[in-house]
């Protein structure tokens, strides 16, 4: 299966998801559905909840399809582009 990996930021920190990982659980978007939500495009905004919040529901996650890192380590170790996870 092809490995896939989308990336969603506010800017501070990086959601990384990976779609072939999900299994769909939804405890994503109970959790906190405003940055959740399967029903809109993209399914994860990252604007719509404080970096706190969105690590706390990301390290929920029980499959390991979600995981973040804070933009700030990447610009610190100087790499251009977001590290792959
Ligand atoms: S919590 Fe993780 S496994 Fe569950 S739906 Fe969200 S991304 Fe998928």
């Amino acid at each position: 299966m092809e490995d896939i990996t989308r990336h969603y930021t506010n800017g501070e920190v990086t959601i990384v998801w990976k779609p072939n990982v999900c299994i769909h659980s939804e405890v994503c978007f109970h959790g906190l559905p405003a940055v959740f939500n399967p029903n809109q495009k993209p399914w994860i905004n990252a604007e719509a909840a404080t970096t706190e919040q969105i690590v706390s529901q990301v390290k929920r996650c029980p499959s390991g399809a979600l995981t973040f890192f804070m933009n700030a380590d990447v610009a610190a170790e100087g790499d251009v582009e977001p590290k792959k996870l």
